[in-house]
């Protein structure tokens, strides 16, 4: 009982870990005996049950074997032990055992009349069934095999698997002991007919059954996601007890005057999702919505949407891009849309002039400017807004919780909208972004003529490059982009934007104008490689990914990636949506190396320009840890729950967690106790969520 009261028991202090031992555990994360009961296994191997040996290979994986050895063969070739063994089992039928390695230690053995119990992958060939042998074990003449379920944990070269399960298995009811306060409040937990948690660790650590292994996993994912779900909706049930946000009054003839200054119609989503933020920012609770759309979906006209209504309503808006070019479209963009509401706004980026940056904060200061464009230059303490109503955070996925933060707190609780354009599944979005409500557009406006897509081998560069010469011909640009800058980078084997921009210059395209764009331009630069190619003045664009999201020239139709397998599907599915923006038709060829390997999900790319689709195929492949870098840290904090894989489990845990704000506002009861000490540990809780 003692222990329970100081639950840092450390790693050393266990049986069976010593001085030696100690470090490679803390290089595994596992300080404390805490850490280690909280380690859980990522898969159990099934000892428990041989297989008839007439039935061995069928799994293709791992199978035991029980039997009696009729023939030894074994040989040594340059020190390598090769020794096979004929076994017979209790039915009768032979197979054979086989051990290939170093130091193994099995070389003289096994002799006739001796049972074993083997473990190992099993195939089946011409001679019979043969176990690639990994486990073995000597029987006595008349013992019975008895086998279990093995955990097995992610382990380092060092410390092996089997090391940390020996040390699990000695000290377990000590470690159990020192089980956390419980999550699931005790209703909940009996509900969901959750074992206690102590039988949970027992279940996961030394299982009986497959199954109860798998119960009582679903425990800790549920405790888990209860805990990122209850601090949401704390969030939000705290947003919205407030109600210190101003509420704007929407006309009832904005939309159709916004309309009416366009030059086309407003599709059904762009119009949807427009009511959906102004309905929100109509309420006197903040709002914190996040805007998705795919590439070209319209997003900026429904942020300008949102800042006329800010505007109307005597508030400022700002939006936050995190690079200046994406800072200086979405000015050029959003000014020509205001400016029939007689709407002035001010760009603010690090590289302009003190002059003009001391007009544009004096014109935010005095209120005469109804919208801000900038980076987090924003952000420094010399800008200052009259009305802040609404902040806008472009890709908020690269901005911390704390840089959004601090522009919200350059107003008194603004509105909140975030926008990105790496559409994520809803469902997935919903329980990432916790907190935030999702408006989506799913639809392109009309008249896009769909991208063509092709995936071809390097060998295959000059007929491309030919095609590109074509399309200049016709008076439309192109863009090819390389994933390093130079040639010097610690991967000789990738295309580089400098090397490939100057060998089209001097061959391969000599006579087009072949301009340059990459990362280490200075600001300046970038800009004017950007506006000379926007202009028409270079003909293709050799750039690195910096023209990744939101770069906008109508007339570049053609779009080549090469080494397009470094980038993931989402990334590429960005990159592709800089062309297809004007009416013309519009092609993206991906190309690989010869030798690139496996290339096969680029073809989800050559069969769809879904972005939603693509989206939840990258997942599938890349696994939600990752996600072409969009979550960034996000979900890799989650310890035991996969956000994709259990998200039926995520449903259930926000309903529940639901229910316990509602009666429990501030989780002061006893029986929250355990939840919210998850909620102050939990590192998910902390940087899944939006807001702050
Ligand atoms: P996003 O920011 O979502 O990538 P944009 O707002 O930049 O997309 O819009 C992409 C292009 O589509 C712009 O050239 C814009 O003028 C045009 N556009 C937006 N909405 C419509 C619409 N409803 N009808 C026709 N064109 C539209
Ligand atoms: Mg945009």
């Amino acid at each position: 009982m003692s222990e329970r009261s100081s639950p840092e028991v450390r790693i050393e202090d266990l049986s069976g870990v010593g001085p030696k031992s100690a470090p490679l555990f803390r290089e595994l994360g596992l300080d404390t005996a805490r850490a280690l009961l909280e380690y859980l296994p990522f898969r159990y191997d099934d000892f428990r049950f041989p297989t008839p040996a007439a039935r061995l290979g069928e799994t293709g994986g791992e199978e035991n074997a029980v039997g009696r050895v009729v023939a030894v063969k074994e040989r040594r070739v340059r020190g390598l032990e090769i020794v096979e063994v004929d076994l017979v089992d209790d039915a009768g039928t032979r197979f054979s055992a086989k051990w290939i390695g170093r130091n193994r230690y099995v070389y003289g053995r096994f002799h006739e009349g001796m049972r074993l119990f083997v473990r190992g992958r099993a195939e089946r060939n011409f001679s019979g069934p043969m176990v690639a042998v990994t486990h073995y074990e000597q029987l006595g003449e008349a013992e019975e095999y008895r086998g279990d379920l093995q955990p097995v944990y992610r382990a380092s070269k060092d410390l092996p698997s089997r090391k940390i399960a020996a040390v699990v298995k000695k000290n377990l009811p000590r470690l159990v002991e020192l089980a956390p306060p419980d999550p699931i409040p005790m209703a909940v937990a009996t509900a969901r007919r959750y074992p206690t948690l102590r039988d949970a660790y027992r279940a996961v650590h030394a299982p009986q059954t497959p199954e109860g292994a798998n119960a009582a996993r679903e425990r800790f994912v549920f405790g888990e996601f209860l805990a990122l779900a209850t601090s949401a909706q704390l969030r939000r049930s705290e947003r919205e007890r407030d109600h210190d946000a101003r509420p704007l009054r929407v006309p009832a003839d904005l939309l159709e005057r916004f309309e009416r200054a366009l030059p086309f119609a407003l599709t059904g989503a762009q119009r949807r999702t427009i009511r959906e933020i102004w309905a929100d920012m109509g309420r006197d609770v903040p709002m914190n919505r996040l805007l998705q759309g795919d590439v070209g979906s319209g997003k900026t006209l429904v942020a300008a949407a949102a800042v006329l209504l800010a505007a109307v309503n005597g508030t400022q808006s700002a939006l936050m891009a995190p690079t200046e070019l994406l800072a200086w479209q979405h000015a050029g963009k959003l000014a020509p849309l205001l400016l029939p509401f007689g709407l002035g706004s001010e760009a603010l980026f690090g590289s302009q002039s003190g002059r003009a940056r001391t007009a544009a904060r004096a014109r935010l200061a005095s209120g005469e400017a109804a919208l801000v464009v900038g980076t987090h230059a924003l952000l420094t303490e010399g800008v200052g807004f009259d009305r802040l109503g609404l902040a806008i955070i472009d890709e908020q996925h690269r901005f911390g919780v704390e840089q959004r933060a601090r522009l919200r707190a350059k107003g008194a609780s603004p509105h909140t909208l975030h926008m990105t354009a790496t559409p994520i599944p809803r469902t997935l979005a919903q329980s990432l972004y916790a907190d935030l409500d999702i408006s989506t557009i799913d639809e392109l406006p009309p008249g896009r003529t769909p991208i063509d897509t092709f995936a071809v081998r390097t060998t295959r560069l000059p007929a491309v490059y030919e095609f590109v010469r074509k399309v200049v011909g016709r008076g439309n640009q192109a863009y090819v982009v390389a994933p390093a800058i130079d040639e010097s980078e610690e991967d000789q084997t990738l295309a580089s934007a400098v090397a490939e921009a100057a060998r089209l210059r001097e061959d391969v395209l000599a006579e087009l104008r072949v301009g340059l764009l990459h990362g280490r331009l200075s600001s300046r630069e970038k800009d004017e490689a950007m506006a000379r190619f926007a202009r028409g003045e270079t003909d293709v664009l050799v750039s690195t990914t910096v023209i990744e999201v939101g770069v906008d020239v109508a007339n570049a139709t053609t779009m080549v990636v090469l080494d397009a397998h470094r980038y993931g599907l989402a990334q590429l599915h960005q990159l592709r949506g800089r062309v297809g923006r004007g009416a013309a038709k519009s092609y993206c060829i991906l190309v690989y190396p010869d030798d690139a390997g496996e290339t096969q999900r680029l073809d989800i790319l050559t069969r769809t320009t879904d972005g939603f689709l693509i989206a939840d195929e990258d997942l599938r492949l890349r696994g939600p840890g990752q996600l072409g870098g969009t979550i960034q840290s996000g979900n890799s904090d989650l310890r035991f729950g996969d956000l994709r894989r259990d998200i039926h489990i995520y449903r259930a845990a926000k309903s529940a967690a639901e229910s316990i704000v509602a009666g429990d506002p501030r989780l002061t009861q006893p029986e929250h106790s355990g939840l919210r000490a998850a909620l102050a540990s939990e590192p998910s809780t902390r940087t899944l969520l939006l807001s702050s």
